[in-house]
């Protein structure tokens, strides 16, 4: 390779960051636990770094106390992360509560690029004017786009008495990726979704709008997250097209269900991470629980995330749900696993 091909080479090869972003609005559980190991894992296989966001903006739901418990708790299970809330890091803060500003300059670049206008629908006036089937995942009713051509004296005259949402004005046709679990997918959302809010009435930004931002502030190139999130990935690529920003690989990894197949619940037995550490629980046996149910390990194998980062590939995890059986939860406790 000549001097020149080379420096193009190390140009070309941008830094691959993954990031694990949680919600403190509930304890971690094994299926969470899961998510984080594997997005640590599909970072580090890369030779990148780790980022750790604290996603608390739905203050009425943040549970004081849980952002550290959940940091301490991962910690315990052997991850770590180059970057994160309670390490600092250059694309900080990382927890978006501080971050207000951020979300609210995007959400002005939208309006003043035409990308989106003032929501004056309450939740009950598009139930019932949405004859409509429901939108992909557990979003409520497609959004018939009622308030997308007011005349800007008709939005005067509402804004007069409400506070609008604002909503993203969703392009005609479908969107495209290539999910790194999944393989190739595509969504029509103006078909399914409707026109997406992406700043509440009281001024919060919605999720999707945040996570956008976030995601390329932190210059994260890799998205690992449940595949509860899948419907949501076609929403927040067209506000990375809108913003004219870069956007991240995704892959979405299945959930952690119990043995009749139901999104885990403590009928399961599923504890909390917390709950299995205070109860006994060896950290390199819950690893080695949440490496089996990947299928990166046999049953029985004791790991730190560490052991498991070479040879490590996303394309290679079982896309079904994982199914996790109550006694080996039990046998967590009981020091035999
Ligand atoms: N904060 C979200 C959650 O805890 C994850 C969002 C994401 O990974 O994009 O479900």
């Amino acid at each position: 390779m000549t001097l020149e091909a080379g420096r193009e080479a190390l140009t070309h090869t941008p830094l691959r960051r993954g990031r694990f972003a949680p919600s403190p609005t509930g304890p971690l559980h094994l299926g969470n636990a899961r998510t984080a190991l594997l997005s640590w894992l599909a970072a580090r296989a890369l030779g990148g770094r780790y980022a750790l966001r604290v996603e608390d903006l739905d203050a009425p739901r943040v549970r004081p106390g849980m952002e550290p418990r959940i940091l301490d708790e991962l910690r315990w299970l052997g991850l770590d992360w180059d970057e994160g809330p309670d390490v600092g890091g250059p694309a900080g803060p990382y927890r978006q509560s501080e971050r207000l500003e951020r979300y609210a300059a995007a959400l002005e670049r939208l309006r003043a690029a035409g990308h989106v206008y003032p929501c004056f629908c309450s939740r009950a006036e598009i139930a019932a004017s949405a004859q409509a089937p429901h939108g992909p995942s557990d979003d409520g009713p497609r959004y018939p786009g009622t308030c997308r051509a007011l005349s800007a004296a008709e939005r005067a005259e509402r804004a007069r008495t409400r506070a609008p949402s604002w909503r993203f004005r969703v392009p005609h046709g479908p969107v495209a990726f290539d999910d790194g679990v999944h393989g190739p997918r595509t969504a029509d959302v103006l078909a399914t979704v409707g026109d997406f809010v992406v700043a509440r009435a009281d001024g919060v930004p919605a999720y999707q709008l945040a996570v956008v931002v976030d995601d390329a502030a932190m210059e994260v190139t890799e998205v690992v997250r449940g595949d509860d999130l899948l419907p949501s990935t076609a929403r927040q690529l067209l506000l990375y097209r809108a913003l004219a920003l870069a956007p991240p690989r995704f892959a979405h990894v299945p959930l952690v269900v119990g043995e009749d197949g139901e999104r885990l619940a403590k009928r399961h037995g599923a504890l909390s991470l917390g709950e299995l550490r205070e109860g006994g629980a060896a950290p390199d046996a819950v690893t080695g629980l949440l490496a089996e149910l990947s299928g990166l390990t046999p049953p029985g194998v004791r790991c730190r995330p560490s052991d498991l980062v070479a040879g490590f590939s996303l394309a290679r995890l079982p896309r079904a749900p994982a199914a996790l059986a109550a006694a080996r939860v039990a046998a967590l406790l009981d020091g035999e696993a």
